[in-house]
């Protein structure tokens, strides 16, 4: 597919001369080099670094690279796996925006966040309060608000709360124009020539496209692939389009969250399930009881930390406060798992429960940490199917993978239908790529049969930006272009994420073998480390040393 003539091809720019504004710009290979990488496959070294201190210079950043038609890389804690964090334009590292304000209020139940804050900080203030953000991704400790609504991040007790999306009350945002605009729930948005651009070439020919839209998008509990036009059709609200829309249509700059009180007492049940056949018979049975979070090991994890267990291991979790009855329902879970599972394991409280969660949070350090000529990767990682189809993916994932002998690990939000998978190839086989190629057609070609979308939770990023044609169909991806060209009429914003631009492929730039990308003195290994330990909150400036 080729790029609309307005949206600029990202790769083999020249290095800017950076404008004045107030924060810092780098464009020496340190500092660039430093910014290559984001969790996920890809090494790309951008051409420059901005870190805007105030919302007054991102904005004079926007004016002047749409002057200049340079593409801008909206990044927060790097930490998204599809490569929406990563490019050969500026990377705009939003994570000192304004000083990360945080307020909370607790009589009206919200919380205002800048963009850089993180999902960490938020949650220690609003406990405070005893308010919590329902939607808890695994990441909290480095992921910022700004890359969660961003992805339309989700986590486990997505279950009963859904992702982040309903959760965002309002955002402020700075358009492909440079204007800046809130976008606010139920509340018609300011007029600026972004606005005024949907509504006159973009929201006529979407409404028009309402039945095509419903038909095509998948019928998946969560989804973080396109942008959200079924959300926009159900709401009107123009803040679902920027939700999920990966610094494609705007820079988010704040945020308005909603909160609600933080539960007081916890129970979870964890099973050894005897065959991987009963998770479509159990999963469906277990939503009925309102878990807070339903989370599935393959048996493919369990066999690296040394566990037997052939049919994986399910853990349900369930919430409440005084007087509600979490243990009939966790009564109810173990009448429903007991025929099915080799071992049953209960926990009454936080403490008990982590216990039993502890081997659920040891998963992606596992993965992360392989040194063993194995590279864990985020590839065909976040596919989200219906729930009834959770046996059929597995199976078609394990099938598509021992195929092409590669090593895969299955893991996550079965209550969701979102399962992540990591591939293990080996580097040491010449054909690696080839087959890590394969495997993603076939996977994804799986994933569409099955009625699911390739992003449950993370994102298309530039991984899956090739497949939204095969997913959504030409007509609503044209509908998608009209969308972007309404908030980015220049094509600045992350070119080549969600929406490929020409000359660009999913497989080239990667941080694994010999045709990545060299990086100055040891910022490799150093980038190696931060992946291993999961230390996404580690300051990229500092990692690249002052000039
Ligand atoms: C160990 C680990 C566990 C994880 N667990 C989860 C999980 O449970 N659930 C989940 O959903 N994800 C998870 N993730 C993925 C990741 O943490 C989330 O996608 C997170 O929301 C990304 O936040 P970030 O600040 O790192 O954003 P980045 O990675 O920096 O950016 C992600 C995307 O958002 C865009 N973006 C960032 N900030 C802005 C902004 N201010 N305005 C506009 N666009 C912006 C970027 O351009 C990019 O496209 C995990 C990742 C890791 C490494």
């Amino acid at each position: 597919m080729t790029a609309p003539p307005n949206v600029q091809p990202a790769a083999g720019l020249p290095i800017p001369v950076l404008p004045e504004f107030n924060g810092t710009g780098r464009t020496d290979a340190y500092a660039r080099a430093a910014y290559a990488e984001g969790a996920g496959i890809f090494r790309i070294m951008p051409a420059a670094v901005a870190v805007p201190s105030t919302t007054a210079a991102l904005r004079d950043l926007v004016l002047w690279a749409v002057r200049r038609r340079v593409p801008l890389v909206p990044r927060g804690a790097g930490s998204g796996m599809g490569g929406g964090n990563v490019g050969a334009g500026v990377i705009v590292d939003l994570t000192a925006l304004d000083g990360c304000p945080l307020v909370i209020r607790p009589e009206a139940r919200r919380a205002y966040s800048g963009a850089g804050v993180t999902l960490r900080d938020l949650a220690e203030e609003a406990a405070r309060a005893g308010l919590r953000l329902p939607p808890n991704p695994s990441s909290a400790r480095f992921a910022t608000a700004g890359g969660m609504a961003a992805t339309n991040a989700a986590g486990p007790r997505s279950v009963r709360s859904g992702s982040v999306r309903p959760w965002i009350e309002a955002v402020e945002l700075i358009t492909g124009d440079g204007d800046s605009l809130t976008l606010r729930r139920g509340a018609p948005p300011r007029c600026c020539p972004a606005v005024d651009r949907f509504m006159r070439d973009a929201e006529p020919e979407l409404l028009a496209a309402r039945t095509t839209i419903l038909a095509r998008f998948p019928k998946t509990r969560k989804n973080s692939s396109g942008y959200a036009l079924d959300a926009w059709l159900a709401s009107g609200d123009l803040l679902d389009l920027m939700i999920g829309a990966e610094g494609t249509l705007g820079i988010v700059t704040g945020i308005e969250w909603r909160l609600v009180p933080s539960p007081t007492r916890y129970a979870g049940i964890r099973a050894a399930l005897k065959e991987l056949e009963a998770l479509p018979k159990v999963v469906p049975q277990l939503l009925e009881v309102g878990p807070a979070a339903l989370e599935y090991l393959d048996a493919s994890f369990l066999r690296i930390v040394g566990r037997e267990e052939t049919g994986g291991l399910l853990m349900v979790e369930f919430e409440g406060d005084e007087g509600d009855s979490l243990e009939e329902r966790l009564r109810e879970a173990r009448r429903i798992l007991r025929p099915h599972s080799a071992a049953l394991e209960e926990a009454t409280d936080r403490r008990a429960l982590e216990e039993l969660w502890a081997i659920r949070h040891a998963v992606s350090p596992t993965l992360a940490g392989r040194d063993d000529g194995k590279r864990s990767m985020q590839v065909i990682e976040d596919a989200c199917v219906p729930v009834g189809a959770l046996r059929e993916y597995i199976t078609a994932v394990r099938e598509i993978t021992g195929r092409h002998g590669v090593e895969a690990i299955i893991f996550g939000h079965a209550g969701d239908g979102n399962l992540h998978v990591n591939l293990l190839p080996d580097l040491a086989l010449p054909d690696w790529r080839r087959r890590v190629t394969a495997i993603f057609a076939e996977v994804t070609e799986a994933v569409i049969e099955l009625g699911g979308t390739p992003s449950g939770e993370h994102g298309d990023g530039r991984l899956r930006a090739h497949t939204l044609q095969a997913i959504y169909g030409p007509e609503v991806v044209s509908l998608f272009r009209l969308v972007k060209e309404a908030f980015d009429p220049v094509g600045i914003l992350n070119p080549g994420v969600k929406l490929p631009v020409s000359g660009e492929r999913p497989f080239e730039s990667l941080k694994f073998g010999p045709d990545a990308a060299d990086l100055p003195g040891d910022m490799a290994e150093r980038l190696r480390e931060i992946e291993r330990s999961a230390g996404y909150g580690v300051s990229r400036l500092e990692l690249a040393g002052p000039l």
